[in-house]
């Protein structure tokens, strides 16, 4: 007898729901679904299905902002601390009288939410553009521009510094020197990976100034090789990317690595 009362329950609501889309304008019906379908749903789960709708990626290095709307990112924090809270539970971590571990979820939470991984987050800074009016077509380097980033694979940060070679074109537009570090950090503020990094850096900054060429060389402390697995203090890892002339010209790229050699 049950299951015979559950469809016809289910049948008047889904009446009523029409009803309510067809009584709106065109373009409200689909919010007012999602908004019903968010109710009671954790907030990432929410997020989350806004980018799969869009059928975008969501990697740990991916900026995701675009799907994140105003004072969600307060929520975010504390659903974070709630996990985090039974991440310290399992790890048997006695946070109630252990006054050091009392607040530690919400720390975290806070750390990687606002901090550490905030370049997810947060939308790409504003990088102002200026005519190249005196025409400049000579090398021009920035650096080194401190990094502090984590690896996709473990968490464990990563710290290090940047070069960028710039040759500009006489038609590019130029960035305020600020703005490579600031570009430098929205990348890196973000679970990575080195090498895809200094890609996803090299691709911007092709896209905003259009120069004959970019390089970048990276050189990073790995602290999952130095704080766990080989716990070799000294390893580092150095990567380059470089693209158009500095891929071309051999000259150019021996000017560039030379001159980072002197620093
Ligand atoms: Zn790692």
């Amino acid at each position: 007898m049950p299951t015979k009362k559950l469809p016809l329950k289910k049948t008047p609501t889904k009446k009523v729901a029409t009803k309510v889309v067809s009584k709106t304008a065109a373009k409200t019906p689909t919010k007012k679904v999602s908004k019903k379908e968010d109710a009671g749903l954790p907030l990432s789960v929410v997020i989350r299905r806004r980018i799969e709708a869009q059928k975008a990626r969501f990697h740990a290095n991916d900026n995701i902002a675009a799907f994140i709307r105003p004072g969600e990112l307060e929520g975010l924090v504390d659903e974070v601390a709630e996990k985090m809270q039974a991440v310290l539970e399992s790890l048997v971590i006695d946070t109630q009288s252990d006054h050091n571990t009392k607040n530690t979820s919400q720390r975290v939470a806070k750390m990687y939410v606002q901090e550490v991984f905030n370049g997810r987050y947060v939308v790409q800074p504003t990088l102002t553009k200026f005519p190249n009016v005196s025409r400049l077509n000579e090398l021009m380097i920035v650096g080194p521009i401190t990094i502090r980033s984590a690896c996709s694979h473990h968490l464990c940060p990563i710290m290090g510094r940047i070069w960028i070679g710039v040759l500009p074109s006489k038609e590019s537009a130029l960035i305020g020197l600020s703005k490579y570090s600031r570009l430098t950090e929205w990348v890196m503020c973000r679970p990575q990976i080195q090498e895809e990094a200094v890609v996803e850096l090299a691709d911007m900054l092709e896209k905003k100034i259009k120069p004959i060429g970019v390089a970048i060389v990276m050189d990073a402390d790995h602290f999952c090789m130095q704080w766990r697995g080989v716990k070799d203090r000294d390893s580092k890892m150095v990567n380059s990317v470089m693209r158009g002339a500095f891929l071309k010209d051999p000259n150019l790229r021996r000017e560039f690595l030379s001159l980072l050699e002197k620093r």
